[in-house]
């Protein structure tokens, strides 16, 4: 139980972590300059940065529904199947809400046909 919780710390931290470069990247976009006339590249960097934008809040609310399920002690539950999410897919992807089972279309097609 101890190593399970101390487990769920150590992703807790690089949730905490990955928020953090979220929240950087949000500031660097907000400084984009309205009146730089650079031309073409300005403008496609702005698009970029506008898509990145987009992205990050994203990102955000992801983030944002990780953290609740880590408090309510969800977040090692597949909110498909209620079955438990492996440690392996939540420290590859820690804003997972779902089992690979349920995330993958097939999988699930498959079981509904059953
Ligand atoms: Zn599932």
């Amino acid at each position: 139980m101890r190593q399970a919780r101390a487990e769920a710390a150590g992703l807790a931290d690089s949730l905490m972590r990955q928020w953090d470069g979220v929240v950087e990247a949000a500031a660097l976009t907000a400084n984009d300059d309205e009146h730089d006339p650079e031309g073409p590249t300005i403008a496609y960097e702005r698009e970029r940065l506008q898509a990145m934008r987009e992205h990050v809040r994203g990102e955000l609310t992801d983030l944002d529904r990780a953290a609740q399920r880590l408090r309510d002690g969800v977040y090692w539950t597949c909110e498909g199947c209620g079955g438990p999410i492996a440690a392996a897919r939540l420290s590859a992807r820690p804003t997972a809400r779902t089992c690979i089972g349920c995330a993958s279309p097939s999988t699930a097609q498959t079981r509904y046909r059953r």
